[in-house]
């Protein structure tokens, strides 16, 4: 698929990537990377959640600072449901050695508990049904096609890597399905995914987008990312994957990828946090500007690091499982 390249304003400035340090190896980088990506765009994108691309402009020029505000009134370098979703999920994972449904749904329901600052409206609805039924699994639905379940796929990224494709299919339906039981969903969680893994072994994005971005477009076209600029995309997950698709093939470095992808407005803290968890697999901890990590909460910081290096420890001591049927 080819895509023109022409719709950045500036200049992508290409940023060498420095070696990890030494003894550690460079997936570990790249895993880190990812995690604070995914919180740096959620933070980010947050402040222009529900604004249109024009209103963007008005108010702040391009935007380019954590500065929190928004609909939400964050203080600046809070994150949003993306991350903390994610950190519940890992922490989850973490706690069973795995990826399990019921553990997945207990931490999503535990989480909701704890009254987080946004919240989906299909993950409200079937974690209450989980709370009723103590089924782990939404019933399928055509409708349930939402980014809820794609903005959250990090730690089974992570904590497969170097497992069989099927085992990740298998892994990431088991929590996907907790919230969002759609084909759609599934599509774009398990494309997430395996770019993720690429980018951590250190592929080559034009390789990464031929393998999966390309392929996700020719199995469902509705994804077909290559022709209109998708600006102010909604939380439908195909209008997410395209604005985060053309952000991260379009641009060379994780500041031009965010602020690319935030300035297009909607739902800008998860374009943000999925962008951000891509590029920073892609472009390892030396390509997050330094401002932006600072600027990021600590609390939240230092719990995307260390479930980062902690899932990727337990990916690195599981056996190469055989696969489980999807
Ligand atoms: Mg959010």
């Amino acid at each position: 698929m080819f895509w023109t390249r022409e719709l950045i304003a500036r200049n992508a400035p290409v940023r060498r990537r420095a070696a990890p340090p030494p003894g550690e190896p460079p997936h570990l980088d790249r895993g880190v990377a990812a995690y604070l990506g995914l919180a740096i765009g959620d933070a980010l994108g947050a402040t222009v959640e529900f604004m249109t691309p024009n209103e963007i402009r008005q108010r702040h020029g391009v935007h380019d600072q954590i500065t929190g505000g928004g609909w939400l009134r964050l203080k600046a370098g809070r994150v949003t449901d993306d991350t903390t979703m994610s950190l519940a999920l890992g922490d989850a994972i973490l706690a069973t050695g795995g990826v399990e449904a019921t553990a997945a749904a207990r931490a999503f329901d535990d989480w909701m508990r704890a009254k987080p600052v946004d919240i989906g409206n299909t993950v409200r609805r079937n974690l209450v049904a989980f709370r009723q039924t103590g089924n782990p699994q939404a019933p399928a639905s055509e409708h349930d096609a939402g980014n809820g379940a794609a903005m959250r796929v990090l730690p089974v990224a992570l904590a497969c890597y170097g497992q069989p494709e099927k085992t990740c299919i298998f892994a990431n339906r088991a929590q996907a399905h907790v919230t969002h039981h759609n084909v759609l969903s599934d599509a774009a969680c398990e494309t997430l995914i395996f770019m993720v893994q690429d980018l951590l072994a250190g592929r080559d994005p034009i390789d990464v987008e031929r393998r999966r971005a390309e392929k996700l477009a020719s199995q469902h076209p509705v994804f077909a990312y290559d022709k209109k600029r998708c600006e102010n995309p909604s939380g439908y997950v195909v209008d997410t994957l395209k604005a985060v698709l053309q952000s991260f093939f379009a641009t060379e470095s994780f500041e031009d990828c965010l602020v690319d992808v935030v300035n297009r407005g909607g739902d800008a803290d998860t374009t943000g946090a999925i962008a951000g968890m891509l590029a920073g697999a892609r472009y390892g901890l030396e390509g997050i500007p330094r401002r932006w990590l600072a600027a990021l909460e600590d609390t939240t910081r230092q719990a995307c690091e260390r479930q980062a290096k902690n899932l990727l420890l337990q990916a690195g001591m599981q056996p190469q499982a055989s696969p489980t049927p999807a």
